[in-house]
């Protein structure tokens, strides 16, 4: 028996049980199996279960589809069998979650197919002309990414449409989005509070690699000013973190675009230009502990390029690496896929399932992050032990006046249905100084039952870190000092628990520890 059914069709059939479903638009193959009549799967399907027509006719008429190929028959020897058998089901493809997409490599449909794809300038997604390697794009990875996309808001036409990569990590994000744009001999501005990741990279590898940085406070009103004063004619880059880990000070991400916009004038992106060719700098946002529910922060004009670790709040549940990078510039996002594609690696499959399934319940989670921190952050605000607590919900927040502009609350323009909340972060510094601080801090934090002590955050479970011996401990102290990161402040990462039993537990700690222990 000669089976004649054309190649595109069997692989239409098998893409399509394998089309992701949280993919919003269709690949090729996937349209090509959604124009063709039932019967007409139904005879690619008894041919892929090896009952298909004799008549070659009969098959490639039947059909009617793009060309007439050699198909791929079925195997029958037991090695070729162990390495190339695959039944996919007529159906799967409406399963409501995306499927995860091992595959490392993807069937062409002839070889001017692969020249075409290998053409193409690297960009985010793939177009309808299909996957061809798995380091270039692949389905569940670009599923969650168009989720993301699509959070962010540059799904929008009115908008400006963008797009978003994702990676094995936050800091793969961001020293993905640094590598996209910066060149040896040029100079970034960053703020004295960044992820202690971040710090180090650009004080431990950027600097080496001829790239000059100037820290600044970017926190709060004077924020915009003082990044002002950095700039200079080989700036490239201009790096924000807000809120800030741990400070949780905000920084005045309009009044930045715009002292950049009137440094430099406005961005004049060119498709097909490099990144590095931009006159005007990249501004960067690291927005982890907002979220896009809270900040969108490619509304904010002037505003270049939004970074996440997806590893946090929008994964969800502690249980992936992950980060985002999503911009509207074409030159940036290639620029960045390049780095991708040759550096760092996208985000793989099963993690990508991973996270586009902790996104499906982002909005219902960031809501009760910040219903019960609110109750948290009260009881810290009036605690004799806590001198100083930093929640941007309460009024002695000392950048208050930032703060609802920035926590939206899952807001689209005018809609009143939502409480305003402000995230599930807080830090909050022990009363005392210097190494009795530290000591306070440490007997606290090991004295919660409820809160888990552990880094990391944006999980569905509490947990508490000291920054100043844990996560920043890379940082020196008299720049921990001057960003506001005392010995003494303690990182809560408040989850989804009856905030009651939150309360009860930190207040338990804060009443029976000092610095020399804690009554048990
Ligand atoms: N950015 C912020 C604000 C973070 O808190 C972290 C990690 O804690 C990162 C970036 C790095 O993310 P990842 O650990 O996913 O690499």
């Amino acid at each position: 028996m000669k089976l004649s059914l054309p190649s595109f069709l069997v692989l239409g059939v098998a893409t399509a049980f394998q089309a992701p479903v949280a993919v919003h638009r269709p690949t090729s193959a996937l349209r090509v199996a959604q124009e063709i009549s039932p019967e007409e799967v139904a005879a690619a399907q008894a041919q892929l279960n090896g009952n298909a027509s004799d008549s070659e006719e009969e098959s490639s008429s039947t059909v009617g589809l793009r060309k007439e190929a050699p198909a791929h028959s079925k195997p029958k020897s037991f090695a070729t069998k162990c390495a190339s058998l695959y039944s996919p089901n007529v159906g799967a493809e409406r399963g409501l979650a995306p499927p995860v997409y091992f595959g490392s490599t993807f069937l062409l449909d002839d070889a001017a197919h692969g020249a075409r794809l290998h053409e193409k300038r690297e960009a985010p997604y793939t177009d309808d002309d299909g996957f061809v390697y798995s380091r270039w794009g692949s389905p569940t990875n670009e599923a969650a990414a168009l989720q993301i996309a699509a959070l962010e808001g540059v799904d929008d036409p009115e908008k400006g449409l963008g797009r978003c990569l994702l990676f094995n990590s936050g800091m793969s994000a961001i020293t993905s989005a640094l590598q996209a744009v910066l060149r040896s001999g040029d100079h970034v501005v960053a703020p004295y509070t960044v992820y202690g990741g971040t710090y180090e990279f650009l004080t431990e590898f950027a600097d080496q690699w001829g790239i000059e940085v100037t820290f600044v406070d970017g926190a709060g009103p004077q924020g915009p000013e003082n990044y002002r004063k950095a700039l200079k004619e080989n700036t490239r880059v201009v790096y924000t973190e807000t809120p800030a880990n741990p400070t949780m000070r905000l920084t005045d991400l309009e009044g930045v675009g715009r002292v950049v916009d009137e440094f430099y004038g406005k961005a004049d992106d060119k498709p097909g230009t490099s990144p590095h060719d931009r006159v005007r700098p990249y501004v960067m946002v690291d927005g982890t502990f907002a979220t896009p529910y809270h900040q969108r922060v490619l509304d904010v004009p002037g505003i270049d390029v939004s970074i996440h670790s997806a590893t946090k709040y929008l994964g969800g549940h502690s249980d992936i690496l992950a980060g985002s990078v999503t911009s509207r510039s074409e030159p940036f996002l290639h620029g960045c896929s390049k780095v991708q594609k040759i550096i760092t690696v996208p985000l793989n499959p099963m993690d990508s399932f991973l996270l586009a399934r902790g996104l499906k319940t982002l909005d219902v989670r960031m809501q009760r992050h910040g219903e019960n921190a609110i109750k948290v952050a009260r009881m810290l605000d009036e605690h004799p032990m806590v001198a100083q607590t930093f929640y941007p919900g309460l009024d002695s927040h000392p950048d208050r006046q930032l703060s609802d502009a920035i926590f939206r609350s899952g807001r689209d323009s005018d809609d009143d249905e939502y409480v305003q909340t402000y995230g599930g972060m807080i830090s909050f510094i022990t009363v005392g100084e210097g190494d009795e601080a530290l000591r306070r801090a440490r007997n606290v934090c090991e004295n919660l039952r409820v809160i888990n002590l552990a880094v990391s955050l944006g999980g569905v479970e509490s947990l508490c870190e000291h920054p100043a011996s844990m996560t920043h401990t890379m940082i020196s102290r008299e720049q921990r000092m001057a960003g506001g990161l005392h010995d003494g402040l303690i990182r809560v990462s408040i989850g989804l628990e009856k905030a009651g039993d939150l309360v009860e537990d930190l207040k338990n700690a804060l009443d029976n520890c000092d610095e020399d222990g804690c009554v048990v």
